[in-house]
């Protein structure tokens, strides 16, 4: 048997940094990051066969947990089938059908294999039909690694954003504009400089990828508001809060508290391939008819659909929409971050923690953040101590404080008062 430590080695020599995607290498928290050999329900096991209950579900998609017997019954049948036609298939249309039927605001649906693809051709759609070039990101807020989205915030409103990686050429972000999440007062003066350039505004809802931080309501009905007057649309990034926070995705949230609410285009990712590579995006038909083939927009995908992947996404979507599926996964995940919340408080610690659906974070600081640069005052140091100490109790954390935690349907009451009890021991 090979160790975590070993495995690490052998792979760095291999792979850049030894992972396929960075934050899997634990350079935010130190230490060896744990190669994992197989997961069943809530549990991971890794290299050197401990078990850990698992808390990052393969970054959100594994909502219903590892391995679930439909789930798996309907992949070995797709597969038997045949990987990857490269032509159309009936399942395409039932997932595309199953989809839409859960997010009224769309009416076409495209499929795709990775967030990062899904975001990139929302963006391409939106600025081939607006004629625009301009768009609005928030800071804090990740699209996937499309080289238009990988900006940081410039130093004023005037000025777009810099890159935030090396390869990214200044002029390929020159139409990027990075505002402070939750800030009415920027949004307002972006739009008018730059109302009529605008293409879009891509937002995370509920902002996952600095924790969890949502969209305050007034924030998101102005934001609603300008896009319209303007003539930009408005794009719901729900690649990590789709049919997670729960089953009509974050839009589903703010339909409840904004009358008539809803984005223009969506994407979609995570959940609904159930832990296959599967993304999509959607929105009206006119505008979705503006792509290829039947107009000027070009997308496209060798494994686009893929049918395995269509049939992990499919029964995963028909499992969560079970009666009573997101009360119970709400429930859970409340009673885990109580919990937290308790300990920290017996410790003596600043903590605040939310959560919504399946989906939960956790801060070293009250109050809950607002936007970035509070989050990222957490104290990185104490952060880092605690997710070692819960690793060591058996406890699968995100790597990192910037990321959300997901619960899953097959966590129990049990799991959670292991946590709980994890989390009081690493606090003390
Ligand atoms: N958007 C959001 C909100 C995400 O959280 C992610 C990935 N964590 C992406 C897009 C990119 O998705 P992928 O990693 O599948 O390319």
């Amino acid at each position: 048997m090979s160790t975590n430590a070993a495995l690490f080695e052998r792979a760095q020599r291999v792979i850049p940094g030894g992972v396929n995607s960075p934050v899997r290498a634990f350079r935010a928290v130190g230490g060896t990051p744990r190669f994992i050999h197989r997961a069943e329900g809530a549990y991971l096991f890794d290299a050197e066969g401990r078990r850990y209950i698992d808390y990052i579900g393969s970054w959100g998609p594994m909502i219903l947990g590892h391995g679930h017997p439909t789930v798996l019954e309907a992949v070995r049948k797709a597969a038997a089938d045949g990987f990857s036609f490269g032509a159309p298939t009936e399942r395409e249309v039932e997932l595309a059908e199953e989809i839409l039927k859960l997010v009224p605001s769309m009416e076409q649906v495209r499929l795709v294999s990775s967030g990062t693809e899904a975001a990139m051709s929302a963006i391409r759609l939106a600025r081939g039909a607006t004629g625009r070039a301009k768009l609005i990101k928030f800071e804090g807020c990740y699209h996937g690694h499309a080289d238009a989205l990988l900006v940081k915030a410039g130093s004023g409103l005037a000025t777009f954003g810099n890159p935030t990686s090396a390869g990214v050429p200044p002029e390929v972000v020159q139409h990027t504009l990075v505002l402070e999440y939750n800030n009415i007062a920027l949004l307002e003066e972006a739009f008018a400089l730059h109302g009529p350039d605008l293409a879009c505004v891509m937002i995370e809802p509920i902002a996952g990828n600095m924790n969890f931080v949502r969209a305050s309501v007034p924030f998101m009905t102005r934001l609603r508001e300008l896009c319209s007057r303007h003539g930009a649309l408005l794009v719901f990034d729900e690649v990590m809060t789709g049919f997670r926070v729960g089953l009509h995705g974050a839009q589903g949230l703010y339909a409840k508290l904004i009358p008539g609410f809803r984005p223009d285009l969506s994407v979609f990712g995570k959940v609904i391939g159930g832990g296959m590579p599967l993304a999509a995006f959607g929105g009206p038909r006119d505008v979705m008819q503006q792509l290829a083939p039947t107009g000027p927009v070009y997308q496209a995908g060798t494994l686009s659909g893929n049918p395995v992947a269509t049939a992990c996404g499919l029964a995963t979507l028909k499992e969560i929409q079970r009666p009573g599926f997101f009360e119970a996964l709400a429930k859970r995940t409340r009673s885990l971050t109580a919990g937290l919340a308790q300990a920290a408080q017996q410790a003596g610690l600043a903590f605040s923690v939310d959560s919504e659906g399946g989906m939960f974070g956790f801060f070293f600081l009250d109050p809950l953040p607002q936007h970035y640069q509070q989050v990222m005052a957490t104290d990185q140091a104490s952060f880092n101590r605690f997710f070692h100490g819960m690793l060591e109790r058996g406890v699968y954390l995100a790597p990192a404080l910037y990321e959300a935690g997901f619960v899953s349907a097959a966590h129990t009451a049990a799991d959670v008062e292991a946590t709980v009890n994890a989390a009081h021991e690493a606090l003390r």
